[in-house]
């Protein structure tokens, strides 16, 4: 199974990646978490030069599929076989918000670098923890070191937000669309009840 967390900086993703791969593993499951960009070596140097150089639109989106295509080749494609779960911090449904939605980058040209680097592997659920920049603005100020994404404007990041709806909207069975502006026990329920759903 591959399943993946998305949305805006803030939205609380790391907290509860680290719950739903312990409520997993206390299931038996054999468990994988990895981020994007990065997850192997060559992917975490890209990820440095992605989110501290200043780069062109078109860079940035063939720097991450470089990234994306590492990971997929190295990391997720071998867990999968393996049978392991693997739970990943972004992956595709991030470019189509970050570089298409956010950047504005032509969505048609990620679609064929999509095909060309993981063509049919999918996450069999996306869990996108959605809530307004403002709110997730406010809870960055309260945390962690700045990168170049960090730094945009509220503007910025309601447009990832719509890059996000845009992909749930053409991908609907997928998705799992959470409210992450409520606090973390409320947010944990919602995750517990999709997993149910799917007799997970
Ligand atoms: O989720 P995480 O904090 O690890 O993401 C690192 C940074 O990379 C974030 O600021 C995010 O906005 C940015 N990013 C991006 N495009 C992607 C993936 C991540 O701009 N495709």
């Amino acid at each position: 199974r591959f399943i993946t967390f998305e949305g805006i900086d803030g939205a609380g993703k790391s907290t509860h990646i680290e719950a739903l791969a312990q409520r997993l593993r206390e299931r038996g499951a054999e468990v994988l978490c990895t981020r994007e960009p990065g997850g192997t070596e060559l992917a975490e140097q890209l990820r440095e030069l992605i989110l501290h150089r200043p780069m062109d639109a078109l860079t940035e989106a063939l720097l991450v599929f470089a990234a994306r295509r590492d990971h997929v080749q190295r990391v997720i494609a071998p867990a999968l076989a393996r049978g392991s779960c693997v739970v990943c911090d972004r992956f595709t449904d991030a470019t189509f918000a970050y570089q298409g939605g956010g950047r504005g980058f032509d969505a048609g040209v990620l679609s064929q670098l999509e095909q060309w680097v993981h063509g049919a592997l999918q996450p069999d659920l996306t869990l996108w923890l959605d809530l307004p920049a403002q709110t997730a603005a406010m809870r960055r100020a309260q945390a962690r070191a700045a990168d170049r994404f960090e730094a945009e404007d509220l503007a910025f990041f309601e447009r990832v937000r719509a890059g996000y709806a845009a992909r749930m909207a053409a991908q609907p069975q997928r998705f799992a669309h959470i409210d992450s502006s409520l606090d973390k026990a409320a947010v944990r329920a919602q995750i517990e009840a999709e997993l149910e759903q799917r007799g997970w």
